[in-house]
């Protein structure tokens, strides 16, 4: 059976299609968005929900991997790297080790920062705008530290962040506790991040699939991707459940499925997934009233109007589908050592979700080199709710030949040659 013909086909429903689908849709494209699950059921749905210029410099740097040698013997550690003789594992973490460089940090934190920067922009004149309830709050994020050597580690990239235009402000532990009534004795100093923000991500996605479906995007729920036509290097049609749906252009937006989703295409796209945990509870009384991240356990706090999340954690081990406890447990025992009232008075959910990880920690946004009509909206890894907008704003511009905002270059496929 042949379906009627989209212009853009999107695969994956979580908020980077559904951004992209958007931005499509309202630039006149007749958009679909098909994914194998619901409407932001991937990486998309029980994240932090912090949106973080503060983040601009990239997970790998000179001193992560002796770091992460020493976490390897500790199963609650905030990074985890299961045994593996996966080749495409190995290679990644081999890849990613050679980019812990002063070199990569700086031809990848200007990029970041550009993204990053932009899409908080954008985000904040989006939700204003069209009013959409997603518990927004524009009041930074706070950065906590219990021990003096956290506290000197980190402040010695500042100046950099603050030169790709990161606003941070050095607080001392007396201020940090003045702030934060939530917070136990015994802060050393924090960081203050005033231009972070946050949202609540199920929500957001939930009104970008309604803002999406309003602009004409049809959304197709439990519809797998399972394979592609091509004519010589032209794609056309995609194999979804029994049908055969043609399309001028196809977008890739599947997350940390996407290497999986473009294997039938023969492209080796570099992403594995890293797996993070979250747990949502009721809100308890003395919440926090910002964002908060735990220097030292690698926590983050969420607090919205009516609910609380713990999360966090980095584990990579492959497309493993289980609820690791000890991670889990992890993260309250992290969040215990820093608030008078770690946890809310009732568990809501427990969730974990794989964020789609590039080695380089850049995201992969443009026309594939190998694929004609393949487009890759993909790799957000830790990130992917901060750099949502700007993403769908960089893609669009790509694919309608406009000029972008900001320079796309440093995100496209063909540094990975897919
Ligand atoms: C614990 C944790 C905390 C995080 N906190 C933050 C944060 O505070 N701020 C931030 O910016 N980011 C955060 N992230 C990262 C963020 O969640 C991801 O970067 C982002 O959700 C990626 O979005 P995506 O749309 O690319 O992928 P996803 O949301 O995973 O969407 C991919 C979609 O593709 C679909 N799909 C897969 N295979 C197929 C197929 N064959 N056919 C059709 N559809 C398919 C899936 O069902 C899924 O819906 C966090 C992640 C985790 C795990």
């Amino acid at each position: 059976m042949t379906a009627a013909k989209p212009d853009v086909l999107i695969i994956g429903a979580g908020v980077i299609g559904l951004s992209c689908a958007l931005a499509l849709a309202r630039a006149g494209r007749s958009v679909t968005v098909l994914d194998r699950g619901g409407i932001g059921a991937g990486a998309s749905h029980g994240n932090c929900g912090t949106i973080t210029p503060s983040h601009a410099l990239p997970l790998a740097q000179p001193g992560v991997i002796a770091q992460g040698l020493r976490w390897l013997l500790k199963p609650d550690a905030p990074l985890r790297i299961a045994p593996t003789l996966d080749p495409s594992r190995i290679a990644w973490l081999a890849r990613f080790a050679l980019n812990c460089t002063y070199a990569q940090v700086e031809r990848v934190a200007p990029a970041k920062a550009a993204i990053l920067n932009r899409s908080r922009d954008l985000i904040e004149a989006f939700i204003r705008d069209e009013a959409i309830d997603c518990d927004f709050g524009a009041d930074g994020e706070l950065q906590v530290f219990r021990t003096r050597q956290a506290l000197d580690a980190a402040s010695v990239e500042l100046d950099v962040l603050r030169a790709h235009g990161v606003s941070v402000d050095a607080w001392d532990g007396a201020r940090v506790e003045h702030d934060e009534p939530a917070l136990k004795p015994g802060v050393v100093g924090g960081l203050y991040w005033p231009n972070d923000a946050h949202i609540r991500p199920d929500r957001y996605v939930a009104e970008l699939a309604a803002r999406a479906h309003a602009a004409g995007v049809t959304i197709r729920e439990q519809t797998a991707v399972t394979g592609f036509d091509r004519s010589g290097d032209r794609i056309h049609t995609v194999h979804a459940c029994s049908e055969r749906i043609a399309a001028r252009d196809v977008v890739l937006a599947g997350g940390a499925w996407s290497p999986l989703i473009a294997r039938d295409l023969g492209l080796c796209i570099p992403i594995q997934p890293g797996k993070g945990y979250s747990i949502t509870y009721v809100r308890p009384q003395r919440a926090p009233r910002r964002p908060l991240v735990l220097a030292e356990p690698r926590v983050c706090v969420t607090t919205w109007a009516a609910g609380y999340r713990l999360g966090s954690t980095m584990e990579f081990a492959g497309y493993d589908e289980t609820l690791n406890r000890v991670r889990l447990d992890a993260l309250v025992r992290g969040a215990s050592e820093f608030l008078h009232e770690p946890v809310g008075p009732e568990r809501v959910e427990e969730w974990w979700g794989w964020r789609p990880m590039t080695y380089d920690d850049l995201p992969i946004i443009g026309a594939s080199t190998r694929i004609h009509g393949l487009w890759l909206a993909t790799g957000h890894g830790m990130l992917g709710m901060s750099m949502s907008n700007a993403t769908a704003e960089l893609l669009a511009a790509q694919m309608l030949g406009h000029e972008a905002f900001i320079d796309p270059r440093p995100y496209l496929p063909a540094r990975f040659a897919v």
